[in-house]
C-alpha cells in the first residue's frame, strides 16, 4: 500500500481551507530583542518579530543567559535521566522551590513544558479524585482540553467566563461529587481575563477543587510575578495554579503549584512526569534566575504594559482592526499590508 497518499491527501486538505502553515526560519539576535534574522528563500534579512511569548526579553537577560552557561559548563548539557532515575539535578530542586513561594503554595512540580504540565496535571488530579466532574472553561487551552480528555471522567464545558452557566452546573451536580473546575486567567486569543475570585467563591459554595492556568501572565502581572491571581490576591483561593518557563520567563518548561498532598500526589501518579527526561540543570537555573529577577523588578511588567497600549493605539490609529483588551495581548485582524508596514515604522521610530 502507498502510505504517502493519506499523508499527501491530509495536507491537500489543509492547503484548500487556506490552513496549510508555512514556517518562518529565524535567528533571534541576543541583545537586539524583537529584532532577528529571516532565512529566507531570497538570503538572510533583518525583521521584528511582532507576535512573541517572550513577552518581557527575558530569554535575551543577561542574568538568564549568564545562569544557563554557568550551570551547563559545571554541570553539563543533559539532565541524565527521569526524575525517578537520575533528573532530579539540585537546580531543579531549588527552581521548585521558588515557583512554590512565587505563587504561595507548599510545593511546586516542574515538567519539561507547560502543555504537558496541563496534559498529564490535570488527568492526574482529576483522575485521583473518586468519579470527579470536570467543569471546563469554553475557551480553554488545547494542552488543558488534552488533560481533560485523558483524565476520563465526566466534563462538562461551561460558557467562556460566564459565572451564570458555571454556577447553573455546580448547582445540578451532586453536592458530595468531587468536582474540578478548569480555566485560564489570560486567555491568549482574545486577551481578556477570568474572573478568578468570583469563580473561586463558587467553588467554595459548591465544594469544587480550582485549576487555574497562568500561562500568560505568570511574570507579568502581581506585585512579584505571581499571574492575575497574585494581582487580585487571590492566590490562596486557588488550589492548583499552572504556568509555563516558557513565555514571560523566557525559557522552557512548565511547573503546577498546590498543596504538598496534592503536589507529591502528582509527582508519585502523572506518566508525563515519570516517564520522561527531567530538565536539564542549566535550563532551571536560567528560569530560577528569571524569576528571582521578576520577584524584584517590576520595570519590565510596566514597561511591557505601557509599550502593549502604544501599539494598540497606533494600529488603531493606523486604521487596523484592533481589538480591544484588559491586558498585554494585542488581537488584530490583519490586514491590508501598507497600514501593517506604517505602524510598525511608526512603532519603531
Ligand atoms: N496553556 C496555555 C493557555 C497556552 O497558551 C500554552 C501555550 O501557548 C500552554 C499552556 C503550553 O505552554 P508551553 O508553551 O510551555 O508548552
Amino acid at each position: 500500500m502507498e502510505y504517502d497518499r493519506f499523508f499527501s491527501a491530509a495536507l491537500a486538505r489543509l492547503q484548500d481551507e487556506r490552513r496549510y502553515r508555512v514556517f518562518a526560519e529565524l535567528e533571534r539576535v541576543a541583545g537586539r530583542f524583537p529584532y532577528a534574522r529571516w532565512h529566507a528563500s531570497g538570503g538572510p534579512r533583518e525583521v521584528v518579530i511582532w507576535c512573541s511569548n517572550d513577552y518581557l526579553g527575558m530569554g535575551q537577560h543577561p542574568k538568564v543567559v549568564g545562569a544557563m552557561v554557568e550551570a551547563a559548563t559545571r554541570m553539563g548539557a543533559g539532565a541524565g535521566g527521569t526524575r525517578n532515575i537520575s533528573g532530579t539535578n539540585q537546580p531543579l530542586v531549588t527552581l521548585e522551590r521558588e515557583l512554590a513561594d512565587l505563587h504561595g503554595k507548599d510545593a511546586a512540580l516542574v515538567f519539561t513544558s507547560g502543555y504537558v504540565s496541563n496534559a498529564t496535571g490535570i488527568a492526574t488530579i482529576a483522575g485521583l479524585l473518586p468519579d470527579c466532574l470536570i467543569l471546563s472553561d469554553a475557551l480553554n487551552h488545547n494542552s488543558m482540553i488534552e488533560g481533560v480528555k485523558r483524565a476520563g471522567c465526566d466534563k462538562q464545558i461551561w460558557r467562556h467566563n460566564d459565572l451564570a452557566h458555571l454556577e447553573q452546573l455546580l448547582r445540578a451536580a451532586d453536592p458530595v461529587r468531587p468536582k474540578l473546575i478548569v480555566f485560564e486567567s489570560v486567555y491568549s486569543m482574545d486577551g481578556d481575563v477570568a474572573p478568578i475570585g468570583a469563580i473561586c467563591d463558587l467553588a467554595a459554595r459548591y465544594g469544587a477543587m480550582t485549576y487555574l492556568d497562568e500561562v500568560h501572565a505568570v511574570g507579568m502581572y502581581g506585585p512579584r510575578g505571581g499571574g492575575i491571581a497574585d494581582r487580585d490576591g487571590v492566590m490562596h483561593r486557588v488550589d492548583v495554579i499552572e504556568g509555563t518557563l516558557a513565555k514571560a520567563f523566557g525559557c522552557m518548561g512548565g511547573y503546577i503549584t498546590g498543596s504538598a498532598a496534592l503536589i507529591d500526589a502528582v509527582r508519585s501518579y502523572a506518566p508525563g512526569f515519570i516517564f520522561t527526561t527531567a530538565l536539564p540543570p542549566a535550563i532551571c537555573a536560567a528560569a530560577t534566575a528569571s524569576i528571582r529577577h521578576l520577584k524584584e523588578s517590576r520595570h519590565e511588567r510596566d514597561r511591557q504594559q505601557d509599550r502593549a497600549a502604544r501599539t494598540k493605539a497606533v494600529l488603531a490609529a493606523a486604521g487596523l482592526p484592533v481589538i480591544a483588551t484588559p491586558t498585554h495581548i494585542v488581537p488584530v485582524i490583519v490586514g491590508d499590508p501598507e497600514k501593517c508596514r506604517a505602524a510598525s515604522d511608526l512603532l519603531l521610530s
